[in-house]
Parts: C-alpha cells; structure tokens; sequence
C-alpha cells in the first residue's frame, strides 16, 4: 500500500466547526489487513475501534456508540452477512452505517450483501483511497441521518410547547397524562394534577392591556417551573390563563404542598411587568388519581376533572387558595 490518506485526500475535509469525530468499527479477522485499514482511515480523519469476528463486533456496537461499520464478509464464528442482520435488528441510537467488503464480485453476492442490510460493499483486496472514499460517502450519510433526526425532535418540540410561555402545550398533555396514568398504575406509584386559573386576570388586561398581560402570564409560568420538582414534575398550559401541573410519584398531600409553595410565592411578592409591580393571585385545585377499572385516557380525563372542580371551589370561597379535590 503506497499511498496514505494525508497524500491523496485531505483529512477529514467534511468536518465542520462542531461536528462529532467521526468513530468507525472495524471488523476484519486478518490481521495485516485489519492492520492496514485501520492506519489509513485514522489517517483519514476517523476514530477507529477493531475487532477480530462478527461477535466481537455485534457485542461493540451494542455496547458503544458508532457512526459507521466496516466489515469483511468472511469471518469465523459469525460473518460479515450474518452481522449486518444482527445489526439491522437492534435498536440503536442512530443510524450505523455498513459498508461490507467482500471477496469476489458477483450479482447474486451484490443482492446478498445488501439484502443482509449493509448499505454498499467493496471488493477485496481492498484499495485504500476506495475505501475511504466510500466511508467519506457512508459519513455524510450519516451526517445527514442525524441532523434529519434532531430537525425532527425540533419540530416535535415545537408541536408540544406552548409558545408564549415555554411550557408544555394542551396537545402534550392530552398525550402525555394518559401515559403518565399507564406509568403511575404499572409501579403502584401516586400520581397528582394540580389546575391552576389566575384570579380576575381579566382585569390586567382591561387595565393593563394584553401585551402586559403575557407579560404576567409568562412570570407566572416561570415562578411555578422554578416552584416545581425538576425532572419529573411539568406543566401544560391548559387554555388562556389556566395551567396543570402534573406531578408523579406524588400523593395528594404533596401535590398540595407545591401548590400552596407557587400560591404563596404569587400572592407575596408582586410580578415585575413593564407596567411596573402587579399584584397577582391565583386559584388552585389538586386531584390525585384513584384506583379504577378506567382506560388510562379516561382516568386521565377524571383527574383533571376533579382537580377542575376543587379549582372552581376555590374561585367560589374567595379565589387565592388550595383546595383538594375529593379523591
Ligand atoms: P377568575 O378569577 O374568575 O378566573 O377571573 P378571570 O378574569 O381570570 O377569568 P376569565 O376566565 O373570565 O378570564 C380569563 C382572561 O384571561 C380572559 C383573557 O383576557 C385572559 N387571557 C387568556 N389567555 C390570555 C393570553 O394568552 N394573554 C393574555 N394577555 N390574556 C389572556
Ligand atoms: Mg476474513
Ligand atoms: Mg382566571
Ligand atoms: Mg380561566
């Protein structure tokens, strides 16, 4: 082998500012050829990890992180075809992708190679810079895989969360209390809501206008987030100037507890807004869920409509209070 990566390409011309290193398996059984590759991929810009079969392999790629997988077919114990299906069954974190190299070239091996799962094959005796190049090709690939998957969990984001207050939206949690139902009912854990409704908010905007008004609106979201378990308590806003706070693993007395916490920190100290300090309060009612023969969407729905009706208790007693709802 005479030419070297550095010499006929340069390194890792794909990478920009911020891009993860490239890492590479390599399973080959010879090791002169392993030996050889190895040496010019690194040259080539990539992290390269080896192994000597396809279950050396198999047990790496499960166990760590790689972006691409270059394996010779003929191996002893399981082959290179035999990996790629291996592969293609697990879940992994992101897409991993396979270039096999096989011994001879055939168009029956062609349609074995990719109908195994490898994405592209290459001839032995391998030609280094062709090798490269097809893992170049196989990382942009990759690349494009992933920024296609975190454009995705962006637009999920967006989808779910509220976008004046940051928190979750009516959608989520529509979604997402039912699975919250599923979770509490297969550990035997708690599980509370807490309905939030700002007392005579009406009035800030009447007064105030409604760019103050969300202005309120979104420190009153940003106080109770901060009032909250991090991790495992979150917030929907449930419509206008109405909030739910879902806490699992909490029973009532708890759910309790944080509400008259995020109670008090509103009645106590005044909102900051552009209109200068407001005084604001708001009414709270909590619920938590009971053992019932209900679908996980139904028992969802009871939740919120109890924590719904000890809310508008507490409107009727004079707003600015607690009151839980009867279990
Ligand atoms: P109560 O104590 O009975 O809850 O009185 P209230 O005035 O808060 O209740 P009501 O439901 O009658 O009014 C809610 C008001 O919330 C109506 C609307 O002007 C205001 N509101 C709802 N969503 C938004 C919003 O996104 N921004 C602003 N600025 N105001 C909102
Ligand atoms: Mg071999
Ligand atoms: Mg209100
Ligand atoms: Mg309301």
């Amino acid at each position: 082998m005479a030419a070297t990566a550095d010499q006929n390409h340069s390194a890792a011309p794909w990478r920009g500012a911020g891009s993860p290193l490239p890492r590479l398996l390599l399973a080959e059984d010879s090791p002169i050829e392993r030996e050889m590759m190895q040496q010019f991929l690194q040259q080539g810009g990539y992290t390269v990890d080896c192994a000597n079969d396809g279950l050396e392999a198999f047990a790496k790629i499960t166990t760590n992180s790689f972006h691409i997988l270059v394996t010779d077919w003929e191996m002893p114990g399981m082959n290179g075809t035999a990996l790629c299906r291996r592969v293609r069954e697990v879940d992994l974190s992101g897409y991993l992708y396979i270039l096999l190299l096989t011994g001879h070239g055939s168009p029956e091996l062609a349609v074995d190679a990719l109908g195994s799962g490898a994405d592209n094959f290459i001839r032995k005796p391998v030609n280094p810079p062709e090798l490269l190049a097809h893992v170049n090709a196989g990382w942009r690939i990759v690349q494009l895989e992933r920024s296609l998957r975190s454009a995705n969990e962006h637009i999920r984001q967006l989808t779910v969360t509220d976008a004046l207050l940051g928190t979750y939206n009516r959608r989520y949690l529509d979604e997402e209390l039912s699975n919250e139902v599923d979770r509490a009912r297969r550990y035997d854990h708690s599980l509370s809501a807490v309905m939030v409704d700002l007392d005579h908010f009406k009035n800030v905007n009447d007064q105030y206008g409604h760019v103050v008004g969300d202005e309120v609106l979104r420190e009153v979201a940003g106080r109770a987030r901060s009032a909250i378990r991090q991790g495992s308590d979150w917030i929907a806003r449930y419509g206008g100037e109405e909030f739910v706070i879902v806490l699992p693993e909490t029973p009532l007395a708890g759910a309790a507890a944080t509400a008259e916490k995020i109670r008090a920190i509103l009645a106590h100290t005044p909102v900051a807004s552009t209109a200068g300090p407001l005084k604001v309060s708001a009414s709270f009612g909590v619920s938590e869920l009971v053992s019932s023969a209900d679908s996980a969407k139904l028992a969802a729905a009871s939740l919120l409509r109890r924590a719904d009706e000890a809310l508008y208790c507490s409107k009727l007693a004079g707003r600015n209070r607690v009151t839980l709802g009867n279990s």
